[in-house]
């Protein structure tokens, strides 16, 4: 039987779920939304969430907010998924990429330090995998390069009064970080909802977020559902509303609305988060770890760092030799087991080599890139198929 890399776990709760919403009269931005946003920011113990179509629009939101744009440099991580690095982009700012570290292969605080100047507006640590980034260690070096930050007057920039930290969290929905979940520790964290993702909506994302200096949570979100939906004052439902037919629009924002049909589909993987899919991950975690312990030639993940604790949305094995990395896959495949590889650094990408970026600039993000390979894990996969994947990787190595 083919075991594919990570199918949503998808019960009759999420079927019935979606179909109520279907059969109610409101099937786009309503009450599912809002519901799914309350129960967000409760189980992260944040003030404030705002549910939209992706967590690549909640990025570029949150760098539109800060009116960060041409002139402006944002600092990530090259080991993510391009969203992270195209937001910046979109926004005619530009990207700087700092190298990871070893351990958690997060971007290390110590290689963005020497890269901040009067033009760096913001950093985006990625949490890689599930694990947290050091999101202390990143807030410490916003405030001891206070004297170098150089905001836009009349801007939120000038506001905050130092570098944006903008967490994203596409993969670390239900991770912890100094003993809380995720979601609070950085100026705004992003989720993803989407299909391959540990929480989905197939999908979504959301932008969790506190009130930060002179910036009270509720003037955010008020702010940021405007940039949102084409700066509309009333959302869709208060506009249907009889005789309520007259909006403004305060700004040209965007459309990044997320759906009750998705929401709804969110509130019924929320329900079945913390009891069923993260401790099915964790076990699936714990029998690769067990079966693979003794393999000569490979790396096993951490499951927790000096801060934080994996919520298992990967499993990234690295290979000693990385010059094995894809016969691996391939004869993996043969057996109808499908892998993946995280992360093709985005610097390694022919657009961003255009741009004059290169692979070898951030060298540890290349070097694991090259031998690491992400086994099939989600809820549904059974110990025997476990054992199955653990069983074809030891084969392969006697080859
Ligand atoms: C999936 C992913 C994204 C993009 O999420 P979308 O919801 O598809 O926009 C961004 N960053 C990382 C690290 C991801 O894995």
């Amino acid at each position: 039987m083919p075991i594919p890399f990570s199918p949503p776990s998808i019960t009759q709760k999420e079927i019935d779920a979606v179909t109520a919403v279907l059969k109610s009269g409101w099937i786009t931005t309503g009450p599912k939304t809002k519901e799914f946003e309350s129960r967000l920011a409760s189980y992260c113990g944040a003030e404030s969430a705002l549910c939209l179509s992706s967590a690549t629009a909640g990025m570029e939101l949150v760098l539109r907010l800060f009116d960060i744009g041409p002139g402006d440099e944002v600092i990530t991580s090259p080991y993510t998924f391009a969203a992270t690095a195209n937001v910046i982009l979109h926004t005619g700012a530009t990207p700087v990429f700092a190298d990871i570290q070893d351990g958690d292969f997060n971007l290390d605080p110590r290689k963005v330090e020497p890269l901040i100047n009067t033009r760096t507006k913001a950093v985006i640590p990625v949490d890689f995998a599930g694990l947290p980034c050091d999101y202390q260690a990143f807030e410490r070096l916003a405030s001891e390069k206070q004297a170098l930050f150089n905001p836009k007057k009349g801007s939120l920039q000038e506001k905050l009064g130092r570098i944006l930290i903008l967490s994203d969290a596409a993969h670390s929905f239900g991770s912890v970080y100094q003993g809380e979940k995720t979601g609070i520790h950085a100026d705004f964290t992003v989720f993803s909802f989407h299909a391959v993702k540990n929480l989905t909506t197939a999908e979504g994302g959301a932008v969790l977020f506190n009130s930060a200096a002179d910036l009270p949570a509720a003037e955010l979100y008020k702010e940021l559902r405007l940039l949102s939906l084409h700066g509309q004052s009333k959302d869709a439902l208060a506009k249907f509303q009889a005789g309520n037919w007259f909006y403004t629009i305060e700004n040209a924002g965007y459309k990044h609305n997320m759906t009750d049909i998705a929401a709804a589909l969110g509130l019924a993987q929320l329900d079945r988060y913390e009891s069923e899919i993260l401790p099915a991950r964790k076990k699936i975690f714990h029998q690769y770890w067990n079966c693979l312990k003794n393999l000569e030639q490979g790396m096993l993940p951490q499951e927790a760092s000096e801060w934080g604790l994996t919520n298992y949305h990967l499993f990234p094995l690295r290979l000693k030799d990385p010059s094995r990395r894809n016969a691996l896959i391939s004869f993996l495949a043969k057996q109808e087991i499908s892998a993946n590889v995280h992360f093709i650094p985005v610097n390694a990408h022919p657009y961003y080599e255009k741009l004059g970026f290169k692979a070898q600039d951030t060298p540890r993000a290349y070097e694991n890139f090259l031998r690491e390979i992400s086994l099939p894990i989600y809820p549904g996969l059974t110990e025997e198929q476990i054992d199955f994947v653990c069983e074809k990787i030891t084969q392969f190595f006697k080859t």
